[in-house]
């Protein structure tokens, strides 16, 4: 496989030597679980199992809406849909548990979502700064982070934001918006790239463009998101597209 020597030391390259046809696209943000990487299925088996844990089945409707969402959301999600009463404390050990079956699950291995390295390669070849902006905590996106950077030869990133780092999470802005601060570029000139619905709501209200590329959810239409099958194809053209089509959207971002 191809590597990117170097990565974790170079240096941005200056606007105007960018990659021609970019436009004035500056940042790109990713997501991780769902979007670079097919970990969602992750988080899906460890809440089946915590599910029959409890006694019951996780109905296919209730793990949709978990995707993308914090822990706390998840498992608000997973007792109701189980009817079960759980206390505060039951409710952390259930967190825990399932957050330490996923992080053993991923450390098994996980592999790119069609056509995410691709893209990534590409932005990072491009010296175009680039964030990791997951809500799944550190200790487990650590996991996935060091398998990525030994695939792709380095750390790809110029930033990485998780869960556990920020004063609100997905679909709160704060995300977003911490990622772009850290990265010191405007919401105007990033695209944020998102798998699900509270990502994508994130991206929108923290003023990025968004390219949605759906894995176990259906994302509807938005003012500033473009949507696309899969990553498949998408290159620095493509995403200097999702800016312009935000920009006819909203001529005032
Ligand atoms: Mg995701």
């Amino acid at each position: 496989m191809p590597t990117l020597e170097g990565m974790a030391t170079r240096r941005r390259i200056p606007i105007g030597n960018r990659a021609p046809g970019t436009g004035r696209l500056g940042a790109v943000l990713f997501d991780m679980d769902g979007t670079l990487v097919e970990s969602e299925q992750h988080w899906g088996e460890a809440m089946a199992e915590l599910a029959a844990r409890l006694g019951g089945a996780m109905s296919a409707a209730a793990r949709e809406r978990t995707v993308g969402t914090s822990m706390r959301f998840a498992m608000s999600v997973l007792y109701d849909d189980l009817g079960v009463e759980r206390s505060e404390g039951d409710y952390r050990a259930d967190a825990r548990w399932v957050e330490d079956r996923t992080r053993e699950l991923m450390a098994a291995g996980t592999h790119w979502r069609p056509g995410a390295r691709e893209l990534l390669t590409e932005v990072v070849a491009a010296g175009l700064p680039t964030a990791l902006v997951t809500t799944t905590p550190r200790r487990i996106a650590s996991v996935v982070l060091a398998q990525i950077a030994d695939d792709v030869g380095g750390d790809p990133f110029d930033l990485t934001v998780c869960g556990d780092e920020v004063p609100a999470r997905k679909p709160d802005p704060a995300p977003y918006r911490q990622a772009m601060a850290g990265l010191g570029v405007e919401p105007a000139c990033s695209v944020v790239i998102e798998d699900s619905l509270a990502g994508v709501t994130s991206g929108l209200s923290a003023g990025a463009a968004v390219l949605g590329v759906p894995s176990l959810q259906t994302l509807a239409p938005a003012p500033g998101l473009t949507l696309r099958d899969s990553l498949e194809g998408v290159g620095l053209a493509e995403l200097a597209e999702v800016l312009a089509a935000r920009d006819e959207d909203d001529p005032a971002a």
